[in-house]
């Protein structure tokens, strides 16, 4: 018997009070593999995440991890299960040193807090010569590298990353995207929400497109790349 997927979405139905923004959606991600979900703006890509980590009730359908179902489960528990949660935005602890922002996301002892600190400054250098910089003194980029170097302080088996490009520069994203290879190799799948496009699926193997909070189309980067689809929903058609 093959193993069940690390994660699987069955018939997912999420609303906000009468608005349905996810239709029935159906997806899965693979362990070790990096999956970019792309759509335009109000797709459904965050409100997937939410459901995904818990922070949106699904109306219907199942979240599988390991084939074991986890919709009801509070956030905690699917964290405390492998789930890491990068949300949009940079939420960082502006007050708190970079190394402190990092040990706040670590369970563990001192030895294990102390080997994932290193993997968080192998994975971005930048962080570990600001180690001892207040978040809020970090470039826009920084923020960023330490809110997804936090997120795997727990070591997650797969890490839900939300549009981590997002006002950064095309170099910046280039730097912070490039990172998810290092990850993936480190042991944890990435399910990647980005508008940018090109540049989710120069890094991941297969992408899934949202429309309106539906799957719209997927496949592997080179199929979605040519696809009418993708360039029909980033029009609005
Ligand atoms: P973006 O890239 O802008 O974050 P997205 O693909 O992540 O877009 P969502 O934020 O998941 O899209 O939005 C999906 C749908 O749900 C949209 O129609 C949006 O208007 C709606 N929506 C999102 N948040 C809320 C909310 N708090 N209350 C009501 N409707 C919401």
């Amino acid at each position: 018997m093959t193993a069940p997927p690390l994660l699987s979405v069955e018939d997912l139905v999420v609303r906000y009070g009468a608005v349905t923004a996810l239709h029935g959606v159906c997806l899965h991600v693979g362990a070790g593999e990096a999956v970019a979900l792309l759509g335009a703006n109000g797709a459904g890509k965050s409100t997937l995440m939410k459901a995904l980590i818990g922070l949106m009730p699904a109306a219907a359908g199942r979240i599988l991890l390991d084939g074991r179902p986890i919709q009801t489960l509070p956030a905690d528990r699917r964290a405390r299960l492998g789930i890491g949660y990068c949300p949009e935005g940079r939420r960082v602890f502006p007050g708190l040193t970079v190394r402190e922002n990092l040990l706040v996301a670590c369970w563990g002892n001192a030895a294990l807090r102390r080997h994932r600190l290193e993997s968080a400054y192998a994975l971005f250098p930048a962080l570990a010569e600001f180690r001892g910089s207040l978040a809020w003194q970090l470039s826009g980029g920084q923020q960023q590298m330490l809110a997804i170097a936090r997120s795997l302080m727990d070591a997650p088996r797969l890490l839900l990353l939300d549009e981590p490009s997002l006002g950064l520069s095309p170099r910046l994203t280039d730097e912070v995207l490039d990172r998810i290879p290092t990850i993936l190799a480190g042991g944890t799948a990435v399910l990647l929400a980005e508008q940018n496009a090109t540049k989710a699926l120069a890094v991941a193997g297969r992408g899934i497109l949202f429309a309106r909070g539906r799957v719209a189309a997927a496949g592997t980067a080179a199929e979605l790349a040519a696809s009418r689809d993708l360039h029909a929903a980033f029009l609005g058609g």
